[in-house]
């Protein structure tokens, strides 16, 4: 079996379901980047370094070494969920708030190398399973296996618009529409580890796919 799994691709496709059933059933870590990206995200906005009109980029990387995220399962659901200095933030980074402000924030080099540095510190030797948009361009190059994910932006919005629904958020099918074409056009665009597909990535277009079928071909890549 794969050891280091590596699940890229643009934004709501699906990856952290993807993942977490995977590391679910190999019984391996799941490591979700974007969560981390997001906390750092958080404590920008409560200490005002972003908002909708400005960025203080120095600010906050002269205050990086005062953050510190973690991941702890919650016994209940034996899902991992993340925390900022000690506090779980696992809902609060999920908002379409945050969601506007995670792409400027994941373009600064230094939250990058922080991040990074930490994730690949999570790799096991039991078995890892990793989503985000570099796992395996930039913290695990040579992952054994490398999925990157696509669907168009319209099925990726309507997921997501769900599921913001779901949780009780007010928003508008527009607005998160908009939030998944610019996330996927700052993340691709930007000048440190741009979201691209690794070399040696097998592509999967879920657009058409229930997840079902979609879990069954990752699970046999993983398992030969
Ligand atoms: O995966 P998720 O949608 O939660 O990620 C939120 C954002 O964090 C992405 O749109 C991207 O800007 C950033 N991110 C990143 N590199 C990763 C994971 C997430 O730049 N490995």
């Amino acid at each position: 079996p794969k050891i280091t799994i590596a699940i890229d691709g643009f934004s709501s496709t699906g990856k952290s379901t993807i993942a977490k059933q995977l590391a679910d059933w190999l019984d391996y870590i799941y490591v979700d980047t974007g969560a981390m990206y997001r906390a750092i995200t958080l404590f920008a906005m409560r200490n005002n370094f972003i908002s909708e009109t400005s960025f203080n980029q120095q600010a906050l990387i002269d205050s990086l070494d005062q953050v510190i995220i973690s991941f702890k399962k919650n016994p209940e659901t034996t899902i991992s969920e993340v925390y900022l200095n000690g506090e779980n933030v696992e809902k609060q980074i999920r908002t379409l708030e945050v969601s506007s402000f995670v792409s400027p924030v994941a373009t600064v080099s230094e939250v990058r190398k922080k991040l990074v540095t930490q994730q690949q510190e999570m790799g096991d030797a039991k078995g890892v399973v990793m989503d985000g948009r570099d796992i395996g361009t930039v913290v695990f190059p040579n992952a054994e296996l490398k999925i990157f994910l696509d669907a168009s932006a319209q099925t990726r919005a309507e997921r997501r618009y769900k599921e913001l629904l779901g949780r009780g958020d007010k928003v508008v099918f527009e607005d998160v529409l908009k939030n998944v074409v610019d996330r996927d056009r700052i993340d691709s665009t930007r000048k440190d580890s741009p979201l691209i597909k690794a070399k040696d990535a097998i592509e999967i277009d879920n657009s058409e796919m229930n997840l079902e079928d979609q879990f069954h071909i990752i699970l046999q890549l993983a398992k030969d």
